[in-house]
């Protein structure tokens, strides 16, 4: 029984590639643009499309014209997807190998076309170019996917048409040449025409897959940072805090907050314009960040007031970072910027119970009497009262 014939394979799994293509281009243009390689991704496939097409044009066109038509688009889409994974990977793309490989291919096509017809040749020289392409991917996807889900799906898929078109091209060289004939439709010839066509197509499905993927991360990432200093916001805070806090309990110093408010910045805005306020306030970030240790957490809440966590730290301590951090604030700064001052209250946590707000508002506090006092100046927060079932037992 006859399942497909080969012209249907390769028809339908033209239209779908064309629909696949479509979906590729619309997410090129609509993803953030640190997703790279959608659109060499796309502009393959449109090539092995047309590829495909012309082939399916045997019958009216000379047929040397149609194959190395054919076998150059579908080499040159092949290459192109290798480019849009390489690009994807933040790797830089190896396009020097790829017009290589491309020449050489094709003047190896012609010659065994035209000059010394040999179909066996012909199929191994291509499937081994092929699987060159398919290898350099696989390579990439081991060596940087992201370790999920749609890395592990591509990867196999990607391994998958590796292995087979390098069987392609080992039964081309010691096989018979029915065994490779696609249009003979040999067992592993049918096999082999309906798995690369629509392997092509799950392919382009695999990238889809971890572009998603990669999309998602991006979108968490930047719900947590602030857009203007790009260090945490009050969200992104809140999960660094709440692992911090699961960690109390083996941090013996305890963890100290910092709240910094600029001083008069208002007047900074009103005196130098909006926009000299922004960069003040990315230089505040900047600035913090260069004083910070990699375990410490910083964080803007909004307008001009910044939060830094510093773990495992006793109150002492961060009463020197704070020091610190005034000090490089008031430090010479780039040409332009106003001088500003800052004011900072410090709170320290010892007692795993007490949450975020109690620990702001304890250190808003200490804020506030720095304000009251003068501005330009470090204050510490009262330590926390005993947790509200320790006060009951007190009382009882
Ligand atoms: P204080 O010393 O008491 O803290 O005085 P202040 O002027 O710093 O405080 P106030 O709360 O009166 O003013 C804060 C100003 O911050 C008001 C607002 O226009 C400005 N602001 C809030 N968000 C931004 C921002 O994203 N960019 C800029 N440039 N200004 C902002
Ligand atoms: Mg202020
Ligand atoms: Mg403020």
């Amino acid at each position: 029984m006859t399942l497909l014939d080969p012209s249907t394979i390769i028809l339908m799994s033209t239209l779908m590639g064309g629909a696949m293509s479509i979906v590729l281009f619309s997410a090129h243009r609509s993803f953030p643009s640190e997703i790279h390689g959608l659109d060499h991704w796309a502009r393959g496939l449109l090539c092995m499309i047309v590829g495909a097409v012309l082939f399916n044009l045997r019958a009216v066109l000379p047929s040397a014209l149609v194959l190395l038509g054919a076998n150059s688009m579908l080499l040159w889409g092949l290459g192109l997807s290798m480019i849009g994974t390489e690009r994807f990977y933040h790797r830089r793309p190896s396009w020097r190998a790829f017009h290589l490989v491309w020449v050489l291919g094709m003047t190896g096509m012609a010659c065994w076309l035209l000059l010394w017809p040999d179909f066996q040749a012909r199929v191994a020289v291509f499937s081994f170019l092929v699987f060159g392409f398919y290898a350099r991917q696989v390579q990439l996807i081991w060596r940087h996917g992201e370790r999920h889900f749609a890395t592990r799906f591509f990867g196999v898929l990607m391994l998958f048409q590796t292995v087979v078109v390098a069987i392609r091209g080992g039964l081309a060289l010691f096989g018979s040449a029915t065994s490779v004939d696609l249009m003979r439709g040999g067992t592993f010839a049918s096999f082999y025409l309906a798995t690369a066509n629509f392997m092509a197509l799950l392919l382009a499905v695999g990238f889809m897959t971890v572009a998603t993927r990669r999309l998602q991360s991006i979108l968490e990432l930047r719900s947590t940072l602030d857009p203007l200093t790009c260090v945490l916001n009050r969200r992104g805070f809140a999960d660094v805090y709440a692992k911090e806090r699961a960690q109390l309990r083996r941090a013996a110093k305890g963890m100290t907050l910092l709240s910094i408010d600029l001083d008069f910045f208002k007047l900074i805005n009103d005196q130098h314009g909006h926009a000299m306020g922004d960069r003040v306030l990315v230089h505040v970030a900047a600035t913090i960040g260069k004083t910070l240790r990699e375990s410490d957490h910083m964080a803007r809440f909004g307008g001009e007031e910044f939060v830094v966590l510093l773990p495992d730290t006793a109150v002492e301590r961060a009463v020197g970072a704070a020091e610190r951090i005034r000090l490089a604030l008031r430090a010479p700064r780039p040409e332009g910027l106003p001088v500003y001052t800052v004011s900072v209250g410090v709170a320290c946590q010892r007692n795993a119970a007490e949450d975020l707000d109690s620990l702001l508002m304890r250190a808003d506090a200490a804020l506030y009497r720095a304000k009251a006092n003068g501005r330009d100046r470090v204050e510490v927060a009262e330590p926390a009262g005993p947790p509200p079932s320790m006060l009951q037992a007190i009382r009882a």
